[in-house]
């Protein structure tokens, strides 16, 4: 990178950016024109066509590229790497198509559900994929599965929503032992390059739903590749215009005025998430907490290992059945109940039924999703606040159960 090694908390607010060269504005235009006039055929000021080439998508392409630490500069690649989608799913689509007919892949087994429909119902299908799916976050994962055709290994770490760990760096070293050419993908959704950044484990690729944390207001749906070297960067550039699933000027405007609270955001949301987390591991309705950051969780080494953070995602289990969790779920007030997470509002569901719906439910109980696992988005509302709407809803559960028993 041309820049000075500048702090994440201050590349949120000017990496890759500059004022804009006609007026001096310190936010990007969206720039909306479709088409730019060309002095002589051939002959222009590096935009022709919005597909192609957009000033304002640049501009939220290079911050992302930064943000995640990627090697290429801006001579190498206009946007540094970075590459912005109409949607997270369009990220992945187009990720996908970087691998030849009949390839073979290593996939996590509780992938976000829509990647894992697209893996198994349309790319196995349509491209001949073969995905093997493993238990990442076991050390064992490699074996008989690992070989020197695996041509891509996605990862994504934490998993949504049991939250298991991935060793990044591990995984690099093993998937590369075995084939130099393999594309290493990582889902950094969960992660947000504020807490995790696995390029810098030796990963080519982070992908991102913009749609979550990056954004953070819940009002933009979108997707991000960032490319560690400049031979990627280029196949990048050639699939998102090639393929044309590009994000819009103005979401592109949104997601990055979204990224300049990113940091702020994020200590919050790491914050807010760990007293939470601590509050629930202490309470008598509750039967199990999955957080990161807790020293109970399962791979706490790892989450010390290669993140700073464990954002604002927390999985718990409720005492009971699934009616008390129901009975729960619909006593809270400051949390909504609804899909989707990493907004600046706190939102809750429940995964069997909502999210996890169309996982079969023996591969639900497989992978740990019960009818009283809930999980939580903590937003950046007052934290004393929250515990408070938390606990009045336990507490009606508690009396229904009591009543019902
Ligand atoms: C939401 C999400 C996606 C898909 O992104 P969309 O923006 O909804 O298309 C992919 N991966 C993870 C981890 C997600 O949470």
């Amino acid at each position: 990178m041309a820049d000075a090694p500048m702090h994440p908390d201050t590349k949120v607010i000017h990496a890759g950016q500059r004022p804009e060269a006609t007026t001096g504005a310190v936010m990007p235009p969206i720039f909306t024109a479709s088409t730019y006039a060309q002095e002589s055929p051939g002959v222009h000021k590096g935009f022709e066509y919005t597909r192609s080439h957009n000033p304002t998508r640049y501009a939220l392409e290079r911050m992302a590229a930064h943000l995640e630490g990627s090697q290429v500069s801006e001579d190498e690649d206009p946007s540094c790497g970075g590459f912005a989608f109409a949607s997270g799913m369009a990220a992945i689509a187009t990720a996908l198509e970087l691998l030849d007919a009949g390839a073979k892949v290593i996939a996590m087994d509780d992938l976000y559900g829509g990647t894992n429909r697209l893996f198994s119902r349309v790319r196995e299908r349509t491209q001949n994929l073969k995905v093997h799916y493993a238990d990442l976050a076991s050390p064992d994962w490699h074996k008989g599965t690992l070989c020197n055709k695996t041509a891509m290994v996605w990862v994504e770490t934490p998993t949504n929503p049991t939250l298991k760990l991935a060793d990044l760096g591990e995984i690099a070293r093993l998937a590369r032992q075995a084939n130099p050419d393999v594309i290493l993908v990582c889902d950094n959704t969960f992660g947000s390059p504020i807490n995790q950044r696995p390029l810098e484990h030796g990963f080519d690729i982070v992908m991102h739903s913009t749609t979550k944390y990056l954004n953070g207001h819940s009002d933009a749906v979108g997707g991000l590749l960032v490319a560690r070297t400049p031979v990627l960067a280029a196949r990048l550039r050639f699939l998102q215009n090639a393929i044309g699933s590009v994000m819009s000027p103005f979401d592109s405007y949104l997601v990055l005025r979204g990224i300049k609270t990113l940091a702020l955001r994020m200590h919050r949301h790491n914050e807010s998430g760990l007293r939470i987390a601590q509050h629930l591991e202490r309470h008598e309705m509750v039967e199990r907490v999955v957080y990161p950051a807790l020293p109970s969780h399962p791979q706490h080494d790892i989450y010390k290992k290669q993140m700073t953070g464990a954002s604002g995602m927390i999985t718990f289990f409720i005492k009971g059945d699934i009616e008390a969790a129901r009975v729960f779920l619909e006593n809270v007030r400051i949390f909504t109940l609804a899909e989707s997470l990493g907004g600046v509002e706190s939102l809750i569901e429940h995964p069997a039924i909502m999210t996890h719906a169309s996982v079969p439910p023996d591969q639900r109980r497989t992978l740990g999703i019960s009818d009283t696992l809930i999980r939580l988005s903590v937003g950046i509302e007052d934290c004393d606040d929250l515990i408070a709407d938390l606990d009045r809803a336990f507490a009606a559960a508690a009396k229904h159960a009591k009543v019902h028993a």
